[in-house]
């Protein structure tokens, strides 16, 4: 067999390296290798060992062959790249900016490679008397492992081996006396990992309304003809978009196909998942953020064996490496979260359009109040469109009631809640009812700031305001950093220094004070530090243990609570004065999902929405919950002002220790992206510069941060720019600054 060579991707990631490096492929793996598979290679000068992605295989040299080194070893147990799969990582490194490994690693998120698990128990053999007999000696001669373990197996019957040598520390000989004496059994258990728990009842298929068969009809035929297209499905909450999903997947897995569910983590409830686990049992499995690396693999191991047909999960689950793919379903489409916020900052969205057309899926979107790209999108045709239009649990939409707080003020009420919210709140509790309450702001209260002169306590690394918490303390939620409340202002002394009160904390406090025998749950990023707390107080307060739950962004999604009926969205104007043209989108869709919280079940709903701009046309649309006027509104001004989805939009985010110099940077960038010709283009449609200018938060751990943005009409034309600057980047002396691409930006920087 003639010689044989393989281009390498290397495990660094840094843009002087990335590049594929040629590498001799050995006699001995000349069967072996194949593409996409993790390799061991020596490496520069020192030629150090650095693992890599075999991403091209050739007979010829491009090399010079007397300095061409060899693959020292393939990395069993690797994952090994399906050939889609650097594909994926290719366009994602094109359209998005990172180097090839950082994309290469985005699409192989389990590349750790994990021993099989075998898992051993230990069981009580022995009968009661007998083991009670052994721990009675076993205290008697003060052999305290020894009792430790019969008083643990008294209680449990059995644990898993794992426990008894780490948790009870007893060692393996205490162990295996108790085994000699008969007192005790070594059980092994070899199975995958399988985080869904089994579920015995399998649900009876629901006859679908008209508006569902239709989808599931037209999608199923489109997919028979060899049409595989997007679609974007505009329902409101409880129309059964759900449903659909799992009536599409049954059809695509009937046809030997599998489905990948895209849900963003935090609407991923237990119970969404039991309707997934009835209809799939265990050919489904879950992604999430909980999962080790090593469950992580399995997952991925199972999808590739053909051992599930389903998998749902947030972002990273688009890169389950099934082998047919046919459907992908991304419900909540317009969600931020499916953007990444790191390098490669890819849209999940985008990047599923793309793995559909070279995998041969279709693709289905699904939101109650979807993204302006994807509605654009679907009126100019690229996607087709189906709206569902009614509530099919029975109950009415919720009435919206919008609160201008100037007027409260006015009318001498200081509280945060508003007569209206009062006077409901009430109502409520007398009939048993539940509530919800709604706010984005976490802490007792939001930033501290002098009345007097107007000082705002800031953190001196972030350049972020501090927050006052219980116990008198500043914190900065960015680093940490905390200092004591201050008594008098630094600046000028007076000692009218105080906290913006509206914390979830806050709000409940201000609850117990005005309802004394209120029962109050409070959801916040501080009281669902453990993994178990979220489903917990979910539990509590869907069993009726509290009347009102208090919470941040994370209770407005995807709950179904039937004994809620009135839900408050306190302060929204903290949404819309966040400086980006999104925040009206936003502010859209969080009044919509909080509506979409009250009147789940029988009773009708009610929602306050309490505010400082009633005027403002994302509040006056979401009170009417009319998406199609909000859409045109909006959609006028991004094409005014050409922002996405009008237009595209790169923003290049610089990152330096040294502000002056991180600035500077900035604008040499910029200015070569000035003089960048577009010659085929009239003048009208040149690039847009735009700054540079700080972030929106300009310095994080004492890092500043600057940004600028580029506007054009294509999409192409921005990579180009990005291409630019990368390749100035690698030429000139930049170390001190980095710089990283984000594509028609979601999360502002
Ligand atoms: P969405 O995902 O749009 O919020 P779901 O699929 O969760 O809507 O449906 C809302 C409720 O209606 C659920 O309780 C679901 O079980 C029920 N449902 C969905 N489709 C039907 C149907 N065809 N017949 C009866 N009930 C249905
Ligand atoms: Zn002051
Ligand atoms: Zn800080």
């Amino acid at each position: 067999m003639g010689k044989r060579y393989a281009d390498v991707i290397v495990d660094i990631s840094h843009e002087q390296v990335d590049r594929p490096f040629q590498y001799e492929i050995p006699q001995r793996m000349q069967e072996t290798l194949d593409f996409g598979m993790c390799v061991e290679i020596p490496f520069g000068n020192g030629n150090k060992i650095r693992k890599g992605y075999v991403v091209g295989l050739s007979d010829k040299c491009n090399w010079d062959p007397a300095k061409m080194k060899a693959i020292h070893r393939i990395v069993v147990d690797s994952a090994a790249a399906q050939d889609r799969q650097i594909k994926l990582a290719a366009w994602i490194k094109k359209n998005y900016g990172a180097t090839m490994i950082q994309a290469i690693k985005t699409v192989i998120p389990a590349r750790k490679s994990v021993k099989k698990v075998e898992h051993k128990k230990l069981i009580l053999k022995a009968t009661r008397e007998e083991a009670l007999d052994a721990l009675g000696q076993a205290q008697r001669k003060h052999q305290v492992a020894k009792a430790r373990l019969l008083k643990e197996l008294l209680n449990e019957g059995e644990l898993p081996y794992e426990w008894v040598t780490g948790k009870l520390m007893v060692s393996a000989a205490t162990v295996s006396g108790l085994e000699k004496a008969g007192i005790v059994r070594k059980e092994i258990i070899t199975s995958y990992r399988n985080p869904v728990k089994r579920m015995e009842s399998e649900e009876a298929d629901k006859k679908l309304s008209d508006e569902q068969t239709e989808i599931v009809r037209e999608v199923t035929r489109d997919y028979d003809t060899g049409n595989r297209g997007t679609y974007l499905i505009h329902g409101i909450t409880g129309s059964g978009k759900t449903e659909v999903y799992i009536r599409l997947i049954e059809e695509i897995v009937a046809r030997g196909k599998q489905a990948i569910v895209l849900i963003p983590e935090i609407a991923l409830t237990y119970q969404t998942l039991l309707r997934f686990y009835r209809h799939f049992g265990d050919r489904v499995s879950v992604l999430n953020s909980s999962l080790s690396a090593g469950e992580k693999y399995d997952q991925c191991e199972r999808a590739k064996h053909g051992e599930i047909d389903v998998i749902i999960g947030p972002r990273s689950a688009l890169f389950t490496p099934f082998p047919h793919l046919g459907l992908i379903i991304i419900d909540e489409e317009h969600e931020a979260s499916y953007k990444s916020e790191s390098a490669p900052k890819y849209h999940a969205r985008e990047t599923a359009i793309y793995l559909a057309e070279i995998t041969g899926a279709s693709v289905v979107l699904g939101s109650a109040t979807p993204s302006l790209e994807a509605f654009y999108r679907a009126k100019q045709g690229q996607y087709r469109l189906f709206s569902m239009t009614k509530r099919l649990t029975g109950g009415a939409l919720p009435q919206i009631y919008t609160v201008d707080l100037r007027e409260e003020l006015k009318s001498g009420n200081r509280t945060i809640f508003s007569r209206k919210l009062q006077e409901l709140l009430a109502d409520r509790l007398a009939k048993g009812q539940q509530s919800m309450l709604f706010i984005n702001r976490r802490g007792l209260a939001g930033f501290v700031s002098c009345r007097a002169c107007g000082y705002v306590a800031k953190c001196p690394h972030c350049d972020v305001s501090l927050s006052e918490h219980r116990g008198g303390r500043l914190l900065c939620h960015y680093c940490g950093y905390e200092m004591p409340s201050l008594k008098n202002c630094p600046e000028c002394g007076s000692k009218y220094i105080s906290g913006f009160r509206a914390g979830t904390q806050q709000i409940e406090d201000k609850l117990k004070e005005l309802y004394p025998q209120m029962r109050v749950l409070r959801m916040d990023a501080d009281t669902t530090k453990t993994k178990d707390s979220y489903e917990e107080i979910l539990t509590a307060f869907r069993n009726g243990e509290a009347d009102v739950l208090v919470g941040t962004q994370m209770i407005v999604k995807g709950h179904d609570f039937p004994n809620v009926t009135l839900v408050g969205v306190l302060a929204e104007d903290l949404s819309l004065s966040v400086g980006d043209y999104r925040a009206g989108e936003r502010t859209f869709q969080l009044i919509t999902q909080a509506a979409g919280r009250a009147g789940r079940g029988s009773l009708p709903g009610e929602v306050v929405v309490q505010t400082y701009q009633p005027e403002h046309y994302a509040i006056v649309h979401a009170g009417q919950q009319d998406y199609l006027s909000f859409y045109e509104e909006e959609i006028m001004y991004r094409k005014m002002m050409q922002y996405p989805p009008a237009a595209h939009m790169l923003a290049v985010q610089l990152f330096g220790r040294n502000e002056m110099e991180t600035l500077q940077t900035g604008k040499l960038l910029a200015e070569r992206v000035k003089g960048m010709s577009c010659p085929e283009e009239s003048l009208r449609s040149r690039l847009q510069v735009i700054g540079p200018s700080p972030a929106g938060i300009g310095k994080i751990e004492d890092i500043y941060r600057f940004v600028f943005y580029v506007k054009h009409k294509e999409y192409e034309q921005l990579v180009q720019v990005k291409d630019m600057l990368e390749e100035h980047l690698h030429e000139g002396n930049y170390s001190r600054v980095s710089v990283q691409f984000d594509f028609d930006p979601v999360n502002g920087l």
